[in-house]
């Protein structure tokens, strides 16, 4: 079987970097907190390009905190894309505040920048747009809407670790940025762990208090907060992968433009890069209004693939209540129909990517 993602062929290829990394942590039994979290913040922030990198527990949580810390809550609606994984609306609804729907742009899957602006009211806060499958959204459009009417912009940057926008990284092109470290993210621990990055001091004080128990120091709570913490191992591991970061995202890059060069079918379209945005492609994802026979055909031919995401978020039962129709959101009743994952991870041999070329442009 030519799998989605490789994680085993990953931890081989650092195996006794990681296996040394791990044994340091646990040999100094210092497992939250400490130097190991303290030097993947430093790293990651120097990486990204933003003054502060705030380590939590994982990437939902750091979208959380990151509202909190700029005390959205009840009474406040935020704008999200309505193509994403649930983390990104569910942090919004956590907070007691209402996520707010956007249509996608029907070439780059991201919210629809051209559109935000209707769905601003006066009880809009902030935006959360979501480099979805590692493309980044157009951050010029997004950011001139948001200073307009006074919004923060969250990145949602869970699959878009070492993907840019006109030279910057993101995670550095808007207020505050949110990643998660799920194994199987661009970036991924040996667990769940996330982070958040800003320059501004007061909202990274603030998020840290957030995510430990609202201290300041040992016994000194100034807030009621939560416990949300990266722990020293996951962040061991992530000293050692990020260092591979930009040679992943140029591999991924690579297959997803031999993909693009090479798969030729009528029934399959790929999938568009945005003029000044340096995808990363956690995810290489087709489209075509043939997909459940595709998806038939491959399984059976030894290849897997996967559907991000069967139905788009206004269309997911926790939001029944809404009533929502596909004219509602046009672009993403279309997509949940029509898109298919397949396979793209850094260790790929080019023998795996040549057959599913070969596989998919048979089809018919
Ligand atoms: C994975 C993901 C998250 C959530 O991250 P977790 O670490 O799993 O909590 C948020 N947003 C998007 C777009 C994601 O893909």
């Amino acid at each position: 079987m030519i799998p989605l993602n490789d994680l085993i062929a990953q931890y081989h290829s650092l195996k006794a970097e990681i296996d040394r990394a791990l044994s340091e942590v646990i040999d100094g039994a210092n497992f939250i907190g400490g130097s190991f979290v303290k030097d993947f913040e430093e790293s990651y922030s120097g990486y990204i390009g933003k003054k502060h990198c705030i380590s939590c527990g994982n990437g939902t949580d750091a979208l959380e905190i990151l509202l909190q810390a700029f005390d959205i809550g009840p009474g406040d609606e935020v704008l999200v894309p309505a193509v994403s994984w649930i983390a990104t609306s569910e942090a919004v609804s956590s907070t007691g505040a209402v996520p707010v729907f956007v249509d996608v742009d029907k070439h780059y899957y991201t919210i629809d920048e051209d559109i935000v602006e209707r769905y601003i009211s006066e009880r809009t806060r902030a935006i959360i747009p979501v480099h979805l499958y590692g493309q980044v959204c157009d951050m010029d459009k997004l950011n001139r809407v948001a200073s307009k009417h006074n919004l923060i912009v969250i990145e949602d940057c869970a699959q878009a670790h070492g993907a840019s926008w006109k030279g910057k990284k993101a995670g550095s092109l808007g207020h505050a940025a949110a990643f998660s470290f799920y194994p199987g993210k661009i970036l991924g621990a040996f667990g769940d762990a996330g982070c958040m990055l800003t320059d501004m001091d007061e909202i990274a004080d603030r998020a840290r208090m957030i995510a430990n128990h609202g201290q300041i120091k040992k016994h000194h709570h100034l807030m009621e907060g939560r416990n949300s913490r990266m722990d020293a191992l996951q962040a061991a591991v992530l000293s050692v992968k990020l260092k591979y970061l930009d040679h992943w995202v140029e591999r991924r890059r690579e297959i997803a433009g031999y993909y693009r060069e090479q798969i030729n079918n009528k029934f399959i379209s790929v999938p568009r890069e945005r003029p000044d945005s340096r995808h990363a492609y956690h995810l290489f994802v087709l489209r075509s209004t043939k997909r459940a026979q595709i998806r038939d055909y491959l399984h059976k031919n030894k290849i897997q693939s996967a559907v991000h995401y069967p139905r788009a978020l206004p269309f997911l039962d926790c939001y029944s209540g809404r009533n929502y129709t596909a004219d509602d959101f046009p672009n993403a009743a279309k997509l949940q129909n029509e898109v298919l994952s397949i396979p793209i991870f850094p260790e790929m041999p080019p023998e795996m990517t040549r057959e599913v070329v070969e596989n998919l442009n048979y089809f018919e």
